[in-house]
């Protein structure tokens, strides 16, 4: 299995972050490429390849990521400054269609550290505003010294299954057809396969045993990490949250190949395959 946003080859360096005369040397280095963005979204050449220019580009006194070595090039994003909070970008997922998972796991990092920047400009213990260190891999505070780093943010996504049917869920905000797997956020004091259990007893009244994770993959709206989980259900009987959920269905093996294949006559529209609840579906149809 290859869930989207994964198989990057870029080496992130870490033992460099903290080496500001280094990182300012390969920031000033001839092979030294600059993400091209247009605000968070990425900037694709006519391929679909994300698209890179000169360090020159970067607007002045704005700062720079350093995304690590790709062979002999560092490469860096530049740290836009957002007016608010960004949005979970449905945009952007046009784009996604079209890039390579290396690729979208590339302009993910940018993305994720640059709103993580942006929502963390303030020292959480003293209210200072912090600095970037650790070549945009943290930020300081002047005044307290207190560090902190890039956070990510646990989700369960699950395939509740029973008697050869998965169990499908729909948001309101989702396109007309689409059903995809539940999912949550993981909360302090849980493990995985609590989180798995609770998600599904929350949105939609099952019971679930034998919780297996699959797979896992980086989601940058903000900074996620989707968890793909399968888990067998006690019963089918199901009570919808509908403040979660808009409808939720089981559906058999025929129907997820179907929705995998595009098919007209399909019972539900299948998630875009960079997402991992597309991946998971995958999984569990060929078993
Ligand atoms: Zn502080």
């Amino acid at each position: 299995m290859r869930p989207g946003f994964t198989g990057c080859t870029v080496d992130r360096a870490d033992h460099l972050r903290l080496d500001a005369e280094r990182i300012a040397a390969l920031s000033g280095s001839l092979d030294a490429r600059l993400l091209r963005l247009a605000m968070l979204d990425p900037d694709l050449d006519e391929a679909g390849r994300l698209a890179w220019g000169p360090l020159e580009a970067l607007a002045d006194g704005a700062e720079l990521i350093f995304l690590g070595m790709d062979g002999e090039a560092p490469l860096f994003a530049p740290l836009v400054r957002m007016a608010g909070a960004g949005q979970r970008a449905w945009g952007v997922f046009g784009l996604l269609e079209r890039m390579s998972p290396e690729d979208a796991s590339l302009w993910a990092t940018a993305r994720s550290l640059i709103e993580w920047h942006n929502r963390h400009r303030y020292c959480g213990v003293c209210g200072t505003e912090s600095v970037t260190f650790r070549a945009g891999w943290g930020r300081k505070c002047p005044n307290c010294a207190a560090e902190n780093f890039p956070r990510v943010d646990p989700v369960v996504i699950m395939l509740a299954e029973h008697g050869g049917r998965v169990l499908l869920g729909r948001q309101p905000q989702y396109p007309p057809g689409r059903y995809s797997a539940l999912a949550g956020f993981v909360e302090p004091g849980e493990s995985i396969e609590e989180a798995v259990a609770r998600e599904l007893r929350e949105e939609a009244g099952i019971r679930v045993a034998n919780v297996r994770y699959v797979a896992s993959q980086p989601w940058p709206f903000p900074g996620s990490l989707m968890i793909a989980c399968i888990a067998e259900a006690e019963g089918d009987a199901l009570t919808i949250d509908t403040t979660e959920l808009e409808d939720a269905k089981w559906v058999d093996r025929p129907g997820v190949e179907a929705a995998l294949a595009s098919a007209p006559d399909a019972p539900f529209l299948a998630p875009p395959h960079f997402a991992i609840a597309h991946s998971l579906l995958r999984a569990w149809a060929r078993r």
